[in-house]
């Protein structure tokens, strides 16, 4: 009797449990602010979030040609790459932390360029991110994940192409758009409310 109850017991909360797939850049590291500021510091033009209605770095928003030219920049910035100082985005980690908390597993989904990585790891560290799996990837879809939280539009369109049947977060910004397929996400209080209601 006591076994059963106990067996069920360990299906709910094993039920309630979820892996939850989180992209950094736009998501919880504030790439927008990090770049923008060093962009101004470097070239004298300020460039507002608001400025930002689409995906891409390159001209016109900038005075690069192209987005290698864009990169070639960011990755050197006095001995640094630009992911190394990002500040996190208001309560991304409060609410991770208390995800992980309540048993969900934070799995770091990442598809930022290779010389990014040593400084994506510090930063991690750094920031306490609460995760003990960590993915660099572009295929992001293939790290399996009940939910994922994503901000590029080519990454929600592979979400709902591959994994349709995984709730797809769309975090919104300036820059991305509705996709069929995915549920928006406007801020990170409005994280653990949504989990709630899709019962997964
Ligand atoms: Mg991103």
């Amino acid at each position: 009797m006591v076994l059963s109850f106990l067996s069920i017991m360990h299906y709910t909360i094993k039920l309630s449990q979820m892996r939850i797939g989180v992209d950094l850049d736009g998501v919880v590291a504030d790439f927008t602010d990090g770049w923008t500021s060093q962009y101004e510091k470097d070239f004298g033009k300020k460039i507002s979030e608001n400025d930002i209605t689409e995906w891409g770095l390159a001209k016109p928003l900038t005075h690069f040609e192209e987005e290698v030219d864009f990169w070639n920049w960011a990755k050197d910035i006095d001995g640094a790459s630009i992911f190394r100082n990002l500040k996190t985005y208001n309560n991304a980690i409060e609410v991770l932390v208390d995800l992980s908390l309540k048993g969900h597993e934070i799995v770091i989904i990442s598809s930022k360029p290779w010389w990014s990585i040593h400084d994506t790891l510090m930063w991690l560290g750094e920031n306490k991110i609460p995760s003990k799996e960590i993915h660099f990837t572009e295929d992001k879809w293939k790290v399996s994940c009940d939910v994922y939280i994503d901000d590029a539009p080519h990454q929600l369109e592979s979400f709902v192409e591959n994994v349709p049947e995984k709730l797809i977060l769309r975090f919104v910004r300036q820059y991305n758009r509705f996709v069929e397929g995915t549920v928006d996400l406007k801020s990170w209080e409005e994280l653990s409310p949504l989990l709630e209601n899709y019962n997964l």
